[in-house]
């Protein structure tokens, strides 16, 4: 199988998938997805571009997040990896990678809606690499509802205490603790500037995240302290069918795009890791759109 530095086509570089429909239960298992996705595993390779370098990864069992803790620790960072409970399984499939790259895996099971976790996870992770200079807020939450009279209470807060308020709080229990050197990049999305119409919570969180994040680096700078963020476009993951979306969007997922198809989580990491090595030293504040050619502002 080619690695991702070999010239290919980004047309068919990967598969047009029409998923079926398949409902998990929330949060969705990597394991259990129809057609698998491609995190990596068999084609990313690494030039030493993360060496040394201590990361913390949310939502890093799965998806995206997989993908850039493959990625990371191929390039020589150790990882500490956050996530739910209940996707032990997705975790140590990503613990087991990372190892077989000759890097240490922490994994620290949690739920980021609760403030108390998001403060033990930054101190256990300093405790277990022995410091942290990479920080990567990934986890995230998407449920579709139509309308917004059926759009509860609950769902809002949970959408936002998961997306935007752990961010804050991770950012917060981290910022002191970070050399100058570190980085930080935040999950967003292209929902951020074309919101869908059954996610307004978990558009307007990505729009938060866009904005915060450019705030953020403005003011983390003179420390020496990078922050950015990624906006991903319709990547074949755990979220989309556990309601993340319409069932019936499904087999569709991802074929509006200029390239026609849907990405897979492999396809993200580079950009994750761009923004996260020092060969970024002089990008701040930005955010680097990573969806199939769908044109942003
Ligand atoms: P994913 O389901 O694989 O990853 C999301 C992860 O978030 C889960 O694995 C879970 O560990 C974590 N999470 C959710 N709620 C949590 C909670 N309460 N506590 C702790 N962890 C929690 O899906 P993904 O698509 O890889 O998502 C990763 C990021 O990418 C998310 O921020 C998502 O919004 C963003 N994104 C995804 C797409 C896409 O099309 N897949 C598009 C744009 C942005
Ligand atoms: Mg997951």
């Amino acid at each position: 199988m080619s690695d991702q530095l070999t010239m290919q086509n980004p047309v068919n570089r990967y598969p047009d998938i029409s998923p079926p429909k398949q409902d998990q239960p929330e949060p969705g298992l990597d394991v259990e997805l129809i057609p698998r996705t491609d995190r990596g595993e068999d084609t990313y390779r690494g030039t030493g571009r993360l060496e040394g370098r201590k990361a913390l990864i949310s939502g890093s069992d799965s998806g995206i997040g997989a993908a850039v803790a493959i990625a990371f620790a191929r390039e020589g960072a150790d990882v500490a990896l956050s996530y739910l409970p209940e996707e032990e399984d997705d975790a140590q499939h990503v613990c087991e990678i990372i190892r077989r790259a000759g890097r240490t895996a922490l994994p620290l099971p949690g739920d980021l809606r609760d403030p108390a976790y998001c403060r033990d996870l930054v101190g256990q992770t300093l405790g277990g690499l022995g410091g942290l200079d990479a920080l990567v807020n990934n986890a995230g939450r998407q449920i579709a509802v139509d309308r917004v009279d059926d759009l509860s209470e609950e769902q809002w807060r949970d959408t936002y205490e998961t997306n935007i308020h752990a961010m804050f709080r991770v950012v917060k229990a981290a910022v002191d603790h970070l050399p100058a050197g570190s980085t930080i990049v935040n999950s967003t999305s292209v929902q951020a500037y074309s919101p869908s119409a059954h996610l307004i919570d978990y558009a307007s969180t990505k729009a938060a995240i866009n904005n915060f994040t450019k705030g953020l680096a403005t003011q983390l700078a003179p420390r020496g302290i990078r922050v950015n963020a990624v906006a991903p476009g319709p990547i074949w993951t755990p979220l989309q069918v556990s309601d993340g979306q319409p069932k019936e969007a499904l087999p569709h997922f991802g074929k509006n795009t200029p390239l026609g198809r849907a990405g897979q989580p492999t396809e993200l990491a580079p950009a994750y890791v761009f923004l996260t090595s020092s060969e970024s030293s002089y990008v701040l504040g930005e955010t680097l759109n990573v969806n199939g050619g769908q044109p942003t502002p």
